[in-house]
């Protein structure tokens, strides 16, 4: 499902220091001619190109604690841009996990909590909202919106939205593909690895027959899928398998559903990053007959970093969206407030509610 729609810009555009800032002077009324020119088409990919192609510089960005496939997508628009000719600016609020850190062009990525240039336009990858990048400095550019969520929102001026797709690195494929470029080893490995994560290893949600045909392209455009799956799955660091060994430890499970936790402190035991913390909550939906779990994270500032998947019937990016953040049917996320044990008991309270079968244990969550 597609829906492409523009709405006009936000009005009054603000000035901001530069903690990070593109190579000349701010503004561009590029932007302002584009938005008065650009007309409403049912070609979205058609409308992002002639976007790029009458602009010079752009911004790439995505959301803030990136997966494979913000990384992955955000490097090949880099890559499609440069081929056009254009200047591009990769930025990113989070460091890269180190898994993404050696994908081609991975060390252009800068990081910052605020843009600042003379950018035509921006480019957000798999976000729903300017919020969900954590970059300051956004409003004033003309946005270009692409994404595959769910909860995917048009809050841009262009939106791409597809549902469908397996990743955002699918739809970035699709751009290149229309533009005419030439899907480059280095790109090929990029998109490969998008859809590579974004499908669990090709298990999860979108994976369809469309999907394997889109990796056999980018491995025979120069993907090597032993290669990046190694990279990506067979690197855990020993800080990693300690902290899994923590979450596990608090892994509980009642009926259809199952959870499990770490607080900080448990991060702070096993030396632990924030990357770590990606695909434990899959333990918990691993178990049969379990359909809904979740995963939560107690941060530095007893904020709660929430992880929520299912198989079947429940939808988690309903219940995330509620809550303030989104995903898709089966993966979503948001962050809670804590403390950890309110978090989990109103977690558990919309899960309860969405698998509605009668509980089988005790009503005690487990945190002691
Ligand atoms: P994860 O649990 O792996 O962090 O995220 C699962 C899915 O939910 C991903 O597609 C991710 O983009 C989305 N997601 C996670 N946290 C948030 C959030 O706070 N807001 C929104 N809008 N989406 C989120
Ligand atoms: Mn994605």
């Amino acid at each position: 499902m597609n829906s492409f729609e523009q709405r006009p810009r936000d009005p009054q555009p603000t000035a901001h220091p530069a903690d990070w800032e593109g190579p000349s002077a701010q503004g561009s009324e590029f932007a302002d001619r584009l938005e008065s020119e650009t007309t409403l088409s049912a070609d979205p990919i058609a409308a992002i190109l002639d976007v790029i192609r009458r602009g010079e510089r752009f911004l790439v960005c995505s959301h803030s604690r990136p997966d494979g496939d913000a990384v992955g997508s955000m490097l090949a628009t880099g890559m499609l841009l440069e081929q056009m000719g254009k200047r591009a600016d990769l930025v990113a609020a989070d460091r890269i996990p180190a898994v993404y850190r050696n994908l081609p062009g991975a060390d252009a990525i800068r990081n910052a909590m605020r843009v600042h240039g003379p950018y035509d336009a921006v480019i957000m990858l798999e976000c729903d909202g300017l919020d969900r990048s954590r970059l300051r400095g956004l409003e004033p550019f003309f946005l270009i919106n692409v994404d595959h969520h769910a909860t995917g929102r048009a809050f841009g001026h262009l939106n791409w939205i597809d549902r469908g797709a397996a990743s955002v690195g699918e739809l970035v494929h699709r751009i290149v593909k229309a533009a005419g470029a030439t899907v480059t080893p280095e790109m090929a490995t990029c998109l490969y690895t998008t859809v590579l994560t974004d499908t669990g290893g090709f298990c999860y949600g979108a994976t369809r027959a469309s999907t394997f045909a889109l990796a056999q392209e980018l491995t025979l455009a120069g993907a090597d899928p032993i290669r990046i799956a190694q990279e990506i799955y067979f690197s855990t660091p020993a800080s990693k398998l300690l902290l899994l060994g923590a979450a596990l430890s608090n892994l509980k499970r009642e009926g259809r559903l199952a959870w499990l936790w770490i607080t900080h402190q448990d991060m702070v035991r096993t030396c632990a990053a924030e990357e770590d913390c990606e695909g434990i909550v899959n333990y918990a939906i691993f178990i049969p007959g379990v359909e809904a779990a979740a995963f939560l994270r107690e941060l530095p500032d007893r904020t709660v970093r929430l992880s929520l998947r299912s198989k079947g019937r429940v939808n988690v990016a309903e219940i995330a969206a509620r809550l303030g953040g989104g995903g898709h049917e089966n993966a979503a996320g948001v962050t809670l407030d804590g403390p950890l044990n309110r978090a989990l008991g109103e977690i558990l309270a919309e899960l309860r509610q969405s698998v509605t079968v009668p509980r089988l244990e005790t009503s005690d969550d487990g945190i002691g």
